[in-house]
């Protein structure tokens, strides 16, 4: 999977499924992201001096890699993505429906 920060996900499982997000921080060791407004929980706090309000607080909680796609903009909707070289040497992400690119994943290998 190319996921990266700032990516659109769509979730493909679960009860978000559906919800697409920005994904917002990506731990590749456990093989989780956080995608914003999915797989949220609420917690409840006390007043306290960081949180003079209590109440509830809302915290987005890690998914699965594998329970997201990324979203394709051409598509509207999460696809399966693959890894090809671009024509200056480049390596790029794209929808393996439209075949179109989803952006670059490394730069251009630079000549010796
Ligand atoms: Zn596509």
């Amino acid at each position: 999977m190319h996921i990266r920060t700032n990516d659109t996900v769509e979730v493909i499982v679960g009860d978000d499924k559906g919800v697409r997000g920005k994904v917002l921080v990506i731990d590749r060791e456990e093989g989780r992201l956080v995608v914003e407004g999915v797989n949220r929980v609420y917690k409840h706090v006390r007043r306290s001096q960081k949180n003079p309000q209590g109440g509830r607080l809302s915290k987005e909680m890690p998914v699965q890699i594998s329970n997201v796609l990324l979203l394709c903009n051409k598509c509207g909707r999460g696809v399966r993505t693959g890894a090809r070289l671009a024509k200056d040497g480049s390596k790029e992400r794209f929808c393996r429906k439209c075949s179109s690119s989803l952006g670059q994943i490394s730069p251009a290998k630079k000549k010796k």
